[in-house]
């Protein structure tokens, strides 16, 4: 169907000690081995980074840190860098989460300073975009998403962004049980997709993984992955227990072998 091979990411938000994350990581790893179809992303607390780096030692599984600081060190109390997430392991980061604009004042500038940070880490951005249901009622939605991915791009040219990922997540489907359907995902992850080309050249945008997130299951998961534009999911809740998140995995190799 494409050639962006799909990306299905965990975000483990303030849950699981380091044992249990170790125990979720082990389970994902042993599914995931030396690689399928489909990429693996797990997204830890920040205190579990190091044990699950170790747990995942030798599996295809990627590592990805929840949020980062933009400077390398300093003096930013409570703040972890892109170069300690690269030392620690991490393969990537995501990077402006609606649940870090809403509760910890992250802006569209932050994200664009932090998305910069790591690339120059090497670490992979996972940059979350989204609506808010009272956006979306008055018809919002393009402009909100496509003004955060203007903003999270910008100054960047297509070749350091090579690695970007975007995540779709409207704000009024995480952690709700609701759902965007499958053909509102597709309008906006193909506005994207045009931004991105306007932006930076339609061939980059081409090879630009689009992930949805918001209440992704293993219930909808084939649904939403068969559209065209999107490449796969970000995943909160379903992701903290291996046997929800595996399903979704397994429909994101199916998506890849169709
Ligand atoms: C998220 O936190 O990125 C998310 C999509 O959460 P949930 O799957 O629980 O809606």
């Amino acid at each position: 169907m494409t050639s962006r091979t799909p990306l299905i990411a965990g975000n483990w938000k303030l849950h699981n000690t380091v044992a249990e994350s170790q125990a979720l990581a082990s389970a994902i790893a042993a599914h995931v081995g030396n690689g399928l179809a489909c990429e693996v992303v797990v997204g830890p607390v920040a205190t579990s980074l190091s044990a699950v780096s170790q747990t995942l030692r030798g599996s295809a599984v990627g590592l990805s840190a929840q949020n980062t600081h933009w400077e390398d060190s300093g003096a930013f109390t409570g703040e972890l860098s892109p170069t300690l997430l690269a030392d620690v392991g991490c393969s990537h980061c995501i990077i402006g989460h609606s649940e870090r604009r809403q509760y910890f004042g992250e802006t569209d500038a932050g994200v664009r300073k932090k998305v910069a940070a790591v690339l120059a880490h090497k670490v992979v951005p996972i940059v979350c975009v989204g609506e808010s249901l009272e956006q979306r009622e008055a018809g919002k939605t393009l402009d909100v998403v496509l003004g955060q991915v203007e903003a999270a791009t910008e100054g960047l040219d297509a070749v350091a962004l090579a690695p970007l990922v975007v995540a779709y997540e409207p704000i009024w489907a995480i952690g709700t049980g609701r759902t965007a359907k499958a053909e509102d995902a597709q309008d906006v992850h193909r506005a994207i997709r045009g931004r991105l080309a306007e932006l930076k050249g339609e061939s980059w945008s081409d090879s630009i993984r689009i992930l949805y997130g918001g209440s992704v299951k293993p219930s909808n998961a084939d649904e939403l992955l068969a559209e065209p534009d999107v490449d796969g999911a970000l995943v909160g809740g379903a992701s903290l227990s291996a046997d929800n998140f595996i399903p979704i995995i397994d429909a994101g190799v199916r998506r890849a072998e169709s």
